[in-house]
């Protein structure tokens, strides 16, 4: 089956005013759309359908035509909300054990065990007292694996990320390290997320990630994803495993990464363990995320939205000034803005919109704020002055 519901509505009912704030963003938003497909046009053309993340990917010895992959279950609450370790872990690692692993494939998954204590003590961006054992890249016995998590993040927007480290040599980006994170907080509030269906295909996706790929325009894998809509199929296919073995090569054994430089003394990286030097040891991190809240149309999304907003970015630059760590870790930033115009709700003045970045971690569909760029935003309320956007969907640039 499928998820049969995947946006969240809100109550608010639109009046005289909104709706016509809100014919005025579709203008806007139509002439925007029409940039977009322009640019995507371009994409299709030099991408060549290879639907691998980037340039990420794994690689294998000099001496070895395999590699082999742990993905480790760190879940800790795998009774949630009814679903359980069988469907939202287990057969997601089997699934894509079914489609890449092969005699001449280059990567075999296994499931492992997730190693003592990683649950609370592991997260390779960072949280707050999480240095202490850390099982990132910096740490030889995590190379090669990947490790999942799942736990109630809050409302952050995503309801599932995917994490790499990456060691980069010649513009060469290997991945050494991986996690996947499950919001277990969307599956509490909302009966679209409290399927084991859905939650299986949001794990086989993030976890594809993990091994260097990216999304697919066809709903027919798992690895297929829009802003506005989760999709249906749960597992991999054949192509996407072609992909994980195509992109997974030998060109030497992978380097080490340096120990962690604990620069300004003997123990500045223990005084200071979020500086952004003591984090790890020189590898970066890229995430993806799969959002839950997709909306159909833009009419949906300002139904949804608290405020409706343009804004200029005042300061774009506290990325890396983490300001939160929901549930067990993952960085929030924020970026200052300047109200422009209001079309719905009673935002005005500076607001603050905080994301999920920051510590090295880049969420590649949500990028940074340039100081002087304007938006046209769509936010859900956090405080008094502090926002979030409903989804990277909600963040139209102007
Ligand atoms: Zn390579
Ligand atoms: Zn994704």
């Amino acid at each position: 089956m499928t998820g049969s519901s995947r946006h969240e509505k809100s109550c608010a009912a639109p009046g005289a005013t909104t709706r016509h704030a809100s014919s005025r963003l579709t203008r806007i938003a139509a002439s925007l759309a029409v940039a977009a497909l322009a640019a995507s046009a371009l994409d299709v053309s030099t991408a060549m359908a290879r639907n691998q993340w980037a340039n990420y990917h794994w690689e294998f010895p000099a001496d070895q035509t395999q590699i082999t992959i742990n993905v480790n279950n760190c879940q800790d609450d795998p009774d949630l909300y009814g679903y359980d370790t069988n469907v939202h872990f287990v057969y997601p690692n089997a699934d894509w054990d079914d489609v890449i692993n092969n005699p001449d494939g280059a990567i075999a998954v296994l499931d492992g065990d997730c190693p003592a204590n990683v649950a609370t003590q592991s997260d390779p961006i960072g949280t707050f007292n999480s240095r202490v054992v850390a099982y990132d890249a910096s740490n030889s016995e995590s190379q090669g694996t990947v490790n999942a998590f799942n736990a109630n993040y809050g409302r952050t927007g995503w309801v599932g990320v995917a994490i790499v480290e990456l060691i980069s040599s010649s513009g060469d980006n290997h991945i050494v390290y991986g996690e996947v994170h499950l919001n277990d907080y969307y599956a509490g509030a909302y009966n679209a997320y409290n399927d084991p269906l859905v939650m299986r295909k949001i794990q086989c996706q993030e976890v594809g990630h993990t091994f260097g790929l990216d999304h697919v325009k066809k709903d027919n894998s798992c690895m297929y994803s829009s802003m506005a809509f989760i999709g249906s199929d749960y597992e991999p296919n054949g192509h996407d495993g072609g992909m994980v073995d195509k992109i997974t090569h030998g060109h030497g054994t992978i380097e080490p990464p340096p120990p962690v430089d604990d620069g300004g003394g003997d123990d500045f990286c223990d005084k200071k363990p979020t500086h952004r030097r003591c984090l790890g040891a020189g590898g970066v991190f890229r995430g993806k995320a799969t959002w839950a809240e997709g909306y159909e149309s833009d009419d949906e999304m300002f139904e949804a939205a608290d405020a409706v907003v343009s804004a200029r970015v005042l300061n774009g630059s506290l990325f890396d000034r983490v300001v939160g760590a929901p549930g067990r870790g993952l960085p929030v930033s924020q970026a200052v803005l300047q109200i422009q115009e209001v079309f719905k709700g009673n935002a005005k003045g500076v607001i603050r919109i905080e994301h999920t970045r920051g510590l090295g971690l880049e969420i590649e569909d949500d990028p940074g704020y340039v100081n002087g760029d304007n938006y046209l935003l769509f936010l859900r309320q956090l405080g008094a002055k502090t926002y979030r956007v409903v989804n990277p969907q909600g963040r139209i640039a102007q």
